[in-house]
């Protein structure tokens, strides 16, 4: 590892917390990179104890950020000297993978590599970098047996094991996996165990093989609730951004704040809103005083409507009549969640909060109720029908409020009197629904009569060009959705997909090709705004 003074470039007033656990400056900067700003209780209890080695044993709820808590110290931890020095045992190939990818980024600047193994992936690419000597394994119990009873795992150098998610992987009934592990690697071991419950069995497993161990439970804490009405709405990882959009425009949001675990998301959320027209900006702890000052300022004043932060920028903000706040990311605990919506709804107001959470995110959302004593509802994230309900009445209430205003239309009438005059077959009906057209969807959105021309579809259909393809990661799955999700047609109507290199065509029916056109273009596929146009046939 070549020795550089990145000194300077860490911004240690940042990371406060972090700095004063002791931490090397290649992995405070890794973790100012990841955008963590301050350590969670665990991760501030369990560091300092597992820096010395000493054994331990970690409970605290789903999100808390358990991962860091051995991540950091394995890291610090490691030597030197060549072969597999701490193994991470996890219950699902899921959980491997994120594991894996975590303490990488914490180990980037110490040049570290992790290497996640689990079943369904090939032997052989796994054998080959156990021999290359990764110092950080992460894997799930069976596969792990496989490479010890195969002796492509050597355990001998081991210097820390880890038991993540403890409870999960008893009831998966993994117990007779996991000792034989925990038999073949050597006595003299740092051994630590995570858990989010702790049933009888852990404690007896705990007995058995862990040494001594510092204990930390981090108990949610008794929190009381505000009175606001709180809902969430379940989406899928894909969609974050669109259906957080359908959000904000189905809830009326007026002065929202939107929360973020980490400072890389709110700059690429805000970044996200403002491309889709939203008037929003980002908080967090890189700012200076005096840009943070400068952001709240606009949003008091209403010229930001939606204000992006981490939890920790939006401490000890002084900000009145927010009408909602938003989770984004399912916040880490009861007591941060009571912090985030005791924002809204002061002053008398009543405020909404929502919460935007993933299907495996439903036990965190279980924890979260069960720690505020109070269900959260569910609310069904609206489809493009719904949101156009709501814009008619937004609409017409914006017309009664001209009508009603008593300003003269006159030289309005007269134009549309002229309309009339000249063209025979329409009614000021007719003006009036053109009119509105242009006020809803602009001038670009007015359906041309389509004539695709011959596109080279299928009968009945049309083939579009899209100019992203197979360099810029699109799959076939990539397109149905976008297709589906932004234009609002089933999946099953889209025809033929071809992938090139820099291009994908799509069949849809004519009857939607214009819709379709429309919403790609306004919308993104796999984060990227595309172009779209009908199809020429190839000679
Ligand atoms: P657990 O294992 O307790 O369920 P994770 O370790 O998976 O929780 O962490 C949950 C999420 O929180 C991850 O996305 C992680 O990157 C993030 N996270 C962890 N620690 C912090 C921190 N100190 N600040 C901000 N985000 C954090
Ligand atoms: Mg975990």
């Amino acid at each position: 590892m070549p020795e550089v003074n990145e000194e300077s470039e860490v911004r240690q007033e940042n990371l406060g917390g972090f700095a004063a656990l002791g931490l090397s400056t290649r992995v405070l900067k890794a973790i100012q990179e990841m955008g963590f700003e301050e350590p969670s209780p665990i991760q501030e209890r369990t560091i300092p104890s597992a820096m010395q080695g000493r054994d331990v044993i970690g409970r605290a709820q789903t999100g808390t950020g358990k991962t860091a808590a051995f991540g950091i110290p394995i890291v610090e931890r490691l030597d030197r000297t060549i072969g597999v020095q701490a193994l991470v045992i996890t219950p699902t190939r899921e959980l491997a993978l994120q594991v894996s990818e975590e303490i990488a980024r914490i180990g980037k600047f110490r040049g570290v590599k992790t290497l996640p193994v689990y079943g369904g992936q090939p032997y052989e690419r796994q054998i080959r970098a156990l021999r290359m000597g990764v110092p950080i394994v992460i894997g799930t119990p069976g596969r792990l047996l496989d490479h010890l009873g195969r002796g492509t795992l050597n355990l001998s150098r081991i210097r820390t094991l880890v038991l993540d998610e403890a409870d999960e992987m008893l009831d998966m009934g993994f117990i007779e996996d996991i000792e034989k592990i925990f038999a073949s690697a050597p006595q003299e071991r740092q051994t630590m165990l995570f858990s989010a419950t702790f049933p009888p069995e852990i404690e007896r497993l705990s007995r058995r093989y862990l040494r001594d161990p510092v204990r930390i439970a981090i108990a949610p804490e008794q929190v009381t609730v505000p009175q606001t009405e709180q809902a969430f709405y379940e989406v899928r990882g894909h969609d974050r951004i669109e259906a957080l959009s359908r959000v904000l425009d189905m809830e009326t949001v007026e002065r929202g704040i939107i929360f973020c675990r980490t400072k890389k998301e709110v700059d690429e959320l805000s970044e996200a809103l403002r491309a889709r027209g939203y008037m929003a900006a980002g908080i967090h702890g890189d700012l200076t005083q005096r840009e943070r000052e400068r952001v709240l300022g606009r949003f008091r004043q209403g010229e930001v409507e939606l204000l992006v932060a981490t939890d920790v920028a939006a401490r000890g903000l002084d900000i009145e009549h927010v009408s909602h706040v938003i989770n984004y990311e399912i916040p880490q605990d009861a007591e941060a969640y009571v912090h985030r919506i005791g924002r809204t709804g002061r002053a008398g107001r009543s405020g909404v909060a929502i919460t935007l959470i993933e299907p495996k995110e439903f036990r965190q959302l279980r924890d979260l109720e069960r720690g505020i004593g109070q269900r959260i509802q569910r609310r069904e994230l609206p489809s493009l029908e719904d949101l156009w309900d709501k814009r008619r009445e937004r609409v017409k209430a914006e017309l009664r409020a001209v009508l009603r205003s008593g300003r003269s239309l006159a030289q309005l009438r007269e134009l549309v009197r002229e309309l009339l005059e000249d063209e025979a077959e329409i009614d000021s009906l007719d003006v009036a629904a053109a009119a509105l057209q242009l006020h809803v969807n602009g001038a670009e959105a007015v359906p041309v009569e389509e004539d695709f021309g011959d596109t080279g579809a299928e009968p009945g259909m049309v083939r579009l060009f899209i100019n992203v393809g197979r360099a810029q990661g699109i799959v076939p799955a990539d397109v149905v959705r976008a297709v589906a999700n932004l234009s609002g047609i089933a999946g099953n109507v889209i025809g033929v997909i071809d992938i090139y290199d820099r291009f994908t065509f799509v069949e849809v029916p004519k009857a939607e090709a214009t819709r379709v056109m429309h919403a790609l273009q306004s919308g993104q596929i796999k984060g990227r705004s595309v172009n779209v146009e009908p199809a020429r046939r190839r000679s």
